[in-house]
C-alpha cells in the first residue's frame, strides 16, 4: 500500500458522454485524495479515456497511447491506464497489442480505477458489467468552462442503426431518474454553472425504459425550476415524431431557459437508405417533423448529423440528400463519411461507395451547408444578442463567446469587441458575419 496518493492526469477523447465518465473519474480520484495535474509531465500516473466508435477515433486513441507509452519507455510516469470505449469494445487483445499498458478499464468499470491504482497484481483488463451510470452523489470534477456542464442523462442505446457500434460499447438504454438529474442540477448550479447541456446516446427516449411515465417534458420541468441556470440545451434528440409532442414543444417555446435550439441527428432523408441504415423513420416523417418543430417554435435553431457515402447510396440518393440540405437549411450541421465497422451489420452490406465518390459527396454537401450557414449568420448582423463570454477573443477582438443558438464546441463563436468579465452575459450588437463565426460589439453587461 503507498503512503503518498500519487498525481494523476487524464486525458479525455471522444465525445461528452465520455467527457462526462471522465469528470466523474476524476471526482473519485480527488476524492480518494489523488492531486490531479492537466500536465502528463508532472503525473505519476496517467490515463487516457477513449473513443473507438468509428476507425478515426480508434487511430486517435492509439497515437495518444503510443505518446504516453513514450513517457512511461522513459519513466516519467508509474503507471499508465487505458480506459473507455477501445476497450470495451477490443477487449483483451489490447494486452498484446500495447503490452506497455498496465491497465485496461471497460466502460463499466472506470469507477474502480482510484482502487485499481494502488492495487498491486497481474490482472490487467477489467471489462466486464455494464456501463457505469454515475448519480447525483457520485463525485464529479468539472472540464468544461465554468459556466457550462453537460448533464449526462442515460447510459447506452437500444437501437439497431446498422452502422453503429454504441449499443455493442454502451449497452441497452438506461435512464437516471429524474431526482437524480434534477438534484445534480441544482448542485452545479450553486457551483455556478448557469448553461446545462442534455446528453445521452438519444435524449428523446428518456425516461422510457423506466415504464413510469418519466419523460424529456417532465426532466425539462423540474430543470427549469433549479435556481441559477439560465440555458438548457438538448442535444442528440433522436428524430422520432411520436416522441415530439405538442405539449413538449410548447414547453421549449415558451420557457425562456430552454434553449430555442435542437440537435436532431437524422443521418439520411432517403427511404431506401434510412431502411438500410436501420434507422425507423421514413423521410417524409422528418421533413413533417422538422416542419412541426418551425411551426410550434419559432425561430428555433436546429443541428443535424449527416452521413454520406452509406453503401448503395447512388447519386440520385446522394442529391435527394443535398436537395433536403439546400430546401431545410439547418442553422448547424456535421457530415461524416460513411465508416465501415467491424462487428456492425453495414459493413456487410453490398455496393460500397468508392472513398474518393465519399470525399466528393461530403465536400459538396459542406460547401452547400457553408452558405446557407453564411446567410442564416448574416441575418444576425445588426442584431443586439445575449452573448456568453467564455474566453479570450482573437488576433482583433478582445473576447470570445456564444449567443444561445450556438452550442459549446460544435456551433462556433461570436468574438467580441468590449470589455467585460468572463463567465459574464452581455448584450452585444453583432457586426460581421462568417460562414460558422460572428463578430460583435458589447453594448453592456446583463445582470
Ligand atoms: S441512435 Fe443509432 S446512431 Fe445513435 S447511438 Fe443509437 S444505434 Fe448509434
Amino acid at each position: 500500500m503507498r503512503a503518498m496518493k500519487e498525481t494523476v492526469c487524464l486525458i479525455s477523447l471522444g465525445c461528452p458522454k465520455n467527457l462526462v465518465d471522465s469528470e466523474v473519474t476524476l471526482g473519485l480520484l480527488s476524492k480518494e485524495g489523488h492531486p490531479l495535474t492537466t500536465d502528463p509531465s508532472r503525473a505519476e500516473v496517467i490515463i487516457v479515456n477513449t473513443c473507438s466508435f468509428i476507425k478515426d477515433a480508434t487511430q486517435e486513441a492509439i497515437e495518444t497511447i503510443l505518446q504516453y507509452i513514450r513517457f512511461k519507455r522513459e519513466g516519467r510516469c508509474r503507471l499508465l491506464i487505458v480506459s473507455g470505449c477501445l476497450p470495451q469494445r477490443y477487449g483483451k487483445v489490447l494486452e498484446k497489442e500495447l503490452p506497455e499498458v498496465d491497465l485496461f478499464i471497460g466502460t463499466g468499470s472506470f469507477q474502480k480505477i482510484p482502487q485499481l491504482i494502488s492495487r498491486e497484481g497481474k490482472r490487467k483488463s477489467y471489462l466486464s458489467g455494464r456501463t457505469f451510470l454515475y448519480n447525483d452523489k457520485t463525485p464529479r470534477i468539472l472540464s468544461t468552462p465554468p459556466l457550462t456542464a453537460y448533464l449526462k442523462i442515460a447510459e447506452g442505446c437500444s437501437r439497431t442503426c446498422t452502422f453503429c457500434t454504441v449499443p455493442r460499447i454502451r449497452g441497452p438504454y438506461r435512464s437516471r431518474t429524474i431526482h437524480s438529474i434534477v438534484k445534480e442540477a441544482e448542485r452545479l448550479a450553486v457551483q455556478g454553472v448557469k448553461e446545462l447541456v442534455l446528453i445521452a446516446q438519444d435524449t428523446t427516449t428518456y425516461g422510457e425504459d423506466l415504464r413510469d411515465g418519466t419523460s424529456l417534458e417532465r426532466l425539462l420541468k423540474g430543470l427549469v425550476r433549479v435556481e441559477g441556470l439560465r440555458w438548457i440545451r438538448i442535444l442528440y434528440a433522436y428524430p422520432k415524431p411520436v416522441r415530439f409532442t405538442k405539449t413538449l414543444l410548447q414547453l421549449i417555446g415558451q420557457e425562456e431557459k430552454v434553449c430555442s435550439y435542437l440537435d436532431l441527428p437524422i443521418q439520411h432523408i432517403d427511404d431506401a437508405i434510412l431502411r438500410r441504415m436501420g434507422r425507423r423513420s421514413k423521410g417524409r416523417e422528418i421533413l413533417d417533423l422538422i416542419r412541426k418543430i418551425r411551426a410550434s417554435v419559432p425561430g428555433i435553431a436546429l443541428r443535424t448529423s449527416l452521413i454520406v457515402g452509406f453503401p448503395g447510396e447512388s447519386e440520385r440518393q446522394f442529391k435527394t440528400l443535398l436537395h433536403f440540405v439546400e430546401e431545410t437549411r439547418f442553422d448547424h450541421l456535421g457530415a461524416f463519411k460513411y465508416s465501415p465497422e467491424e462487428g456492425t451489420p453495414a459493413i456487410r452490406l453490398s455496393n460500397p461507395v468508392p472513398e474518393e465518390v465519399k470525399e466528393e459527396r461530403l465536400r459538396t454537401l459542406m460547401e452547400v451547408q457553408k452558405r446557407i450557414s453564411h446567410d442564416a449568420y448574416q441575418q444576425l448582423v445588426g442584431k443586439k444578442m445575449e452573448v456568453l463570454v467564455e474566453g479570450a477573443g482573437s488576433r482583433k477582438t478582445t473576447l470570445r463567446g456564444r449567443i444561445q443558438t450556438q452550442a459549446p464546441e460544435i456551433d462556433g463563436n461570436v468574438f467580441l469587441k468590449g470589455t467585460a468579465p468572463l463567465g459574464s452575459w452581455v448584450e452585444a450588437r453583432m457586426t460581421r458575419a462568417l460562414p460558422y463565426d460572428l463578430f460583435g460589439e458589447i453594448q453592456k453587461i446583463l445582470p
